[in-house]
């Protein structure tokens, strides 16, 4: 019987893994043909973020990286990967693309094990088909989608199956385990810290109104004290193999309220309660302008606005994103209640649910967590009614049929979410071409969103990236790319210097306890170094020929098409007073690739008409000559060329028709006379400044001259 049973949660097992591998391949099917998303003859991961591990595993692989380029060589995502890489027979870009889709189908694993403890297997192999491939755990871990998701949700639920199984048979393996998974999750995702805590704090309730007299769950509390520590996993690890070992010998069990305290002082004192606190605070409490509450007190847009992740979202994309459909979330919400009331073990379950909860406020990634959860719920509920049914066949027939209809609108979405290559083919080649041209200590500037990505294909630094983009860090990025190209290029030199200064600072007071956060910003410090005690003052002066620091190393612009889409936001950064915090009038930028010409007008859509024979433009119910008319086309060898109609100088808008792109832009002489638009758009940069390295029509690199 058991036998047999074991035989049964094998075979679920290897068919759900097979399901949620299969189904990570639709992407792949579809795209098979589209040489613009493959490199190397592979494809090209689809998650910004991932181009970090890449960065890190790369340059574990070859042994070396430079000092201060925020390689993340110590990651475990990186090593991980360093490791398959040179473990499996399959090139470096097919380990990144096709890592999570092998890693996270293992979430099918514990799923199923869970299950087999209540001896109701059936709702394992159900829950584990819908949770491996549910919507937002599927958009979080599809092929290409290479980042620490592929087993955020893998880990906690195998901690969900040590810690069910340690409550059911109260035997000493299961403490190793719930430890063991403690320290894996913490290794491979640091923040895993607050769902770990949350169960902790669960099981000490649980003790505290049931069981205060249960030893066992105090061993359990006691183990995961140590391994929950904020200290090194050289000391964690051993010491849960000794409490292991003391635990499986009673005589010990008198020194177990030491133990306990011990873990619980030293906990403390490592700074355990911290860093729920932060992460809950940057999610959760939002602020539009931060304010640096010392020194100049510079207020900086902050990024948090612009994030989707961090929104609020409605209802309907909440349930969605954790059962696919808001009736089967309703379903699941009933069945986990059902669940729990028969099988109280799954109230443990209530951290990941609380926390997949809390994206109703705190933002759309947090959704996956409570997608196995709750998909355990609506297969309880499809195998309990389905018990009710008498006939084999008949019970059976309506277990399939439940569970396909639980399945069918996730996988509508998956087959429906075709997201693109993070890069196109041609925009890597102009990176793989820059490689070639810079060094590594080089600084390659561009928005923060392209950070990863540029430091990954061509081994340089940059200054912002999808970990660092603060206000502070985007103001002058910002700056560079929306304003005029000489104080761009003075404010490149000068943040980029700053910038490798502020990390000489941090060495060199390294022993001396210095909190780094301290540090003034770059601009701060300019401001301060230039003599002025306010940033409009100093920036103002930028205009003059202020002198610059001493060059350390080149500086390349890299400008892709793409930013064009973007550019409204990037302005946002430092489009303001960053003495009062208040926002400056924002400039005019409009753009249009769905036109229509009927004669002399070009309809751009949303109220905006070019009356060609006037010179005119026409923005809603207001109708302005236009400054210039500016034609832009690629010849047959690439060359761009630029054809300016200079119709009315005193106007304040211009047109520029993109006609390879078949774009319009109507944009104010402040957008116009941007570096962006000067170096992408026209190829009108100042020699004075800037030198051009590499021009395609995806993407330009200049390389700045002084
Ligand atoms: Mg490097």
């Amino acid at each position: 019987m058991v036998e047999n049973e074991n035989k049964k949660v094998i075979l679920y097992i290897f068919i759900a893994y097979i399901f949620s591998i299969a189904v990570r391949f639709i992407w792949v099917y579809q795209f098979k043909d589209v040489s613009m998303f493959k490199f190397n003859g592979q494809f090209m991961i689809n998650t910004n973020d991932g181009y970090f591990w890449a960065e890190g595993a790369r340059d574990i692989l070859a042994g070396f990286h430079q000092l201060h380029d925020l390689s993340p060589v110590d990651s475990a995502a990186s090593k991980l990967t360093a490791l398959f890489v040179k473990i499996l027979p399959f090139s470096f870009e097919t380990v990144i693309f096709y890592m999570s889709t092998f890693l996270s189908s293992l979430v099918v694993i514990p799923i199923i094990l869970i299950s087999q403890s209540i001896k109701k297997v059936e709702v394992g192999l159900i829950a584990a088909l819908l949770a491996s491939i549910a919507w937002s755990y599927y958009n979080r871990t599809m092929s290409g989608y290479y980042d620490t998701d592929m087993l955020n949700i893998v880990l906690p639920v195998f901690l969900l199956w040590s810690i069910i199984l340690a409550f059911k048979t109260k035997e000493e393996k299961y403490l190793l385990f719930t430890a063991l998974d403690i320290l894996v999750y913490r290794w491979w995702y640091p923040q895993s810290y607050a769902l770990d805590f949350s169960m902790f704090g669960l099981i000490l309730l649980y003790i505290l109104v049931f069981d205060r007299k249960n030893f066992y769950l105090y061993k359990l509390l006691s183990i995961m004290l140590y391994a929950m520590m904020m200290t090194s996993i050289y000391i964690r690890f051993p010491a849960v193999l000794i409490l292991y070992i003391m635990f499986k010998d009673k005589k010990y069990d008198k020194y177990l309220l030491y133990i306990f305290l011990v873990g619980a002082v030293g906990f403390f004192l490592t700074g355990g309660f911290s860093p729920i606190w932060s992460q809950l605070k940057g999610y959760v409490f939002k602020t539009k302008v931060s304010k640096e509450d010392k020194g100049l007190g510079l207020h900086f847009f902050t990024v948090m606005q612009t994030i989707r992740e961090a929104g609020k979202i409605p209802f309907e994309t909440f349930a969605n994103r954790i059962s696919g459909n808001v009736i089967t979330f309703f379903i699941s919400v009933i069945g986990y209640i059902w669940l729990t009331y028969k099988e109280r073990v799954f109230l443990l379950a209530l951290p990941m649910l609380g926390l997949g909860f809390l994206a109703y406020v705190g933002g759309l990634r947090f959704t996956i967590y409570a997608v196995p959860v709750l998909a355990f719920g609506i297969a309880y509920l499809i195998v309990q009614i389905a018990d009710y049914i008498k006939d084999i066949k008949l019970r059976y027939t309506f277990m399939v049929i439940a569970t396909l209809a639980i399945l069918y609108p996730n996988i509508i979405h998956i087959v429906r979410y075709k997201v693109p290559t993070v890069f196109n083919s041609s925009e890597v080649a102009v990176l793989e071409k820059l490689k070639k041209i810079a060094s590594r200590e080089d600084y390659v500037v561009s928005w923060w969103d392209y950070g990863y990505p540029i430091r990954y294909y061509a081994d340089v630094k940059t200054l912002g990236d999808g970990g660092k983009h603060s206000g502070a860090v985007n103001f002058p990025l910002s700056f560079i790319l929306t304003k005029p190209q000489d104080v761009a290029a003075k404010m490149a030199r000068l943040d980029v210097e700053y910038t490798e200064k502020d990390f000489k600072i941090i060495d060199e007071n390294k022993s001396k306890l210095f909190d780094k956060k301290r540090l003034p910003s770059t601009i701060e410090q300019m401001t301060v170094d230039y003599g002025y005690k306010d940033s409009n003052d100093f920036l103002s002066s930028l205009k003059t020929d202020i002198k610059l620091p001493k060059k350390t190393r080149n500086i390349y612009l890299y400008l892709p098409f793409r930013m064009i889409n973007i550019f409204p936001t990037i302005e946002l950064f430092s489009n303001l007073d960053l003495m009062s915090g208040d926002r400056f009038r924002q400039h005019f930028i409009f753009q249009s690739s769905r036109f229509v010409q009927n004669k002399s007008i070009i309809d751009l859509g949303s109220g905006v008409k070019i009356l060609t024979k006037e010179g005119k433009i026409i923005v809603g119910d207001k109708m302005v000559n236009i400054n210039r008319f500016v034609e832009t086309i690629y010849d047959k060898q690439g060359r761009l060329h630029v054809k300016v109609d200079r119709i009315d100088p005193s106007s304040s808008l211009n047109v520029i028709y993109m006609k390879n792109y078949r774009r319009f832009l109507v944009v104010d002489n402040a957008v116009y006379n941007s570096t962006y638009m000067q170096l992408f758009v026209l190829q009108n940069y100042n020699k004075k400044y800037f030198q051009p390295v590499i021009l395609t029509p995806w993407a330009k690199v200049y390389k700045l001259k002084i």
